[in-house]
């Protein structure tokens, strides 16, 4: 019997411990924090062994195969020794595309992973498919092979998973943008986590999809110098495309393997100029699976987005309050700035991961009002804003900002709350942030 030995023992993890035991391995988990109490019970259900707090390298390191979960950097010492002595060491996504022969559709990206993923997914669900969703989002890939199989799945992939595939190969691959993330996983090397990106269509040939935004440099440059197998399809907001989609004057353009379709942006409920180009991407996927045409339009007008992602949370006194939470980089938060067509009370702060504000300087002179500042550390926000925005205020707690918000907003202003920062200092998550956003304006 080969030894699987799964390092990390949260969702990814323990996904692949279930699918290993009904693939016949002997399955071990080691988690060297605490392993939730809800996967330990899962994990006594399967009878798989497993230890928490610790990892016992004699049961390690006589691995068949490892599998490490993305959260666990490659530099770890444990992860160096297992590749030295020559055990594989893959992902969740790479271990479950084995036992599955499903149409994949994989998405990565630096933004817009999960809206375009979970839009892809409503196109694929209203057209009659029996599409499963996986990744990041809700169950792992893994726990999904294992519990049914589907014929298609959406994905949505990190560069972490990516880092760790051999075989994976997509139908369709999506690349929504890239800009820098997480680069102190990737040496500080911006090319480093390009590559990592790019991996997702390493395995494709010609009969596969390369889905991307050619509006986005980094992107072209990166292809014009490592071609790929995979057919490509280009996005863009700017420039008409042979194969691919874009955008004439307000009409969105869709055109792949001698299928054609046209829509308005007006229909869309997402608002938000990546939202155009996130609809580019789920249209053009939904479109190489044969989705009907109406219903990919009906769709499209019916998907309501994603919590966190410009979510519109209510209307008070005529002024409108936006919750942005999940805008943890500058990028993100470009766009929210760049879609909404009010004037601007903006919350902004937290832990900043190196950004550079320049890029928001035009958008903020030109829409924001006021900013509030919503971290323990506001130094970079006040030398980058302090001289151009006349009132700027800062905050400790969410509540506080809610209300500094009230006070100073007035009838047609828009409140938005886009830290472009994450939000561990004050907060849990970005969800908890997001959702103290909510109950304090519930609260006014
Ligand atoms: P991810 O899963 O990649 O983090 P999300 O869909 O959760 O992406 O969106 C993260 C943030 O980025 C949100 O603030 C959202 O409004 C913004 N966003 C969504 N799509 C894009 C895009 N195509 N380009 C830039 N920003 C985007």
């Amino acid at each position: 019997m080969a030894r699987l030995v799964i390092l990390g023992g949260g969702e990814s993890g323990v996904g692949t411990a279930i699918l290993g035991i009904k693939e016949g391995f002997e399955v071990f988990v080691s988690d060297k924090g605490e392993i939730k109490e809800e996967y330990k019970q899962v994990l006594e259900h399967f009878e798989i062994e497993w230890e928490s707090g610790k990892h016992t390298e004699a049961k390690i390191l006589d691995a068949d195969i490892v599998m490490k979960s993305p959260g666990i950097p490659d530099k770890v010492a444990l992860v160096k020794q297992l590749v030295k002595t020559g055990i594989p060491v893959i992902s969740e996504i790479e271990f479950a595309s084995k036992y599955t022969n499903a149409t994949l559709i994989g998405i990565t990206g630096s933004n817009g992973k999960t809206t375009t993923t979970m839009l892809t997914h409503h196109l694929l669900k209203e057209g009659g498919l029996k599409a499963g969703m996986a990744g990041n989002i809700g169950d792992s890939f893994a726990k999904m092979v294992a519990d049914q199989d589907w014929e298609e799945y959406v994905l949505e992939i990190s560069s972490f998973q990516l880092d760790g595939i051999v075989d994976f190969k997509p139908k369709i691959a999506i690349i929504t943008n890239i800009t820098p993330d997480h680069l102190d996983r990737y040496d500080y090397k911006f090319e480093n986590y390009i590559a990592s990106k790019f991996r997702i269509a390493m395995n494709q040939d010609q009969y596969d999809y390369l889905i991307y935004d050619a509006d986005d440099a980094v992107i072209t440059a990166w292809l014009e110098k490592h071609p790929v197998q995979s057919k490509l399809l280009p996005f863009s907001l700017r420039e008409k495309q042979k194969e691919g989609a874009w955008l004439d004057k307000d009409i969105i353009k869709l055109n792949v393997e001698h299928k054609t379709l046209e829509m308005s942006t007006d229909i869309l409920a997402l608002e938000g100029q990546h939202n155009v180009k996130n609809t580019m991407a789920a249209g053009l996927a939904a479109l190489l699976v044969n989705v009907r045409k109406e219903t990919i339009r009906k769709s499209i007008q019916s998907f309501q987005g994603v919590p966190h992602r410009l979510e519109k949370v209510l209307k008070i006194n005529h002024v409108e309050y936006v919750n942005d939470s999940k805008a943890t980089n500058v990028n993100a938060t470009y766009y929210a700035l760049d879609g909404i067509k009010k004037p601007i009370v903006w919350i902004v702060g937290g832990v900043d991961k190196g950004n550079d504000y320049a890029e928001l300087m035009p958008l903020v002179r030109e829409k924001v009002k006021a900013i509030i500042c919503l971290g323990m550390d506001n130094s970079k926000l006040k030398e980058a804003f302090g001289n151009v925005i006349e009132l700027m205020v800062e905050t400790y707690s969410m509540e506080e900002a809610v209300k500094v918000a009230y006070k100073i907003s007035e009838r047609g202003d828009s409140v938005l709350l886009s830290p472009a920062c994450a939000s561990f200092d004050l907060f849990e998550n970005y969800e908890d942030r997001g959702n103290q956003f909510k109950t304090a304006i519930k609260n006014l």
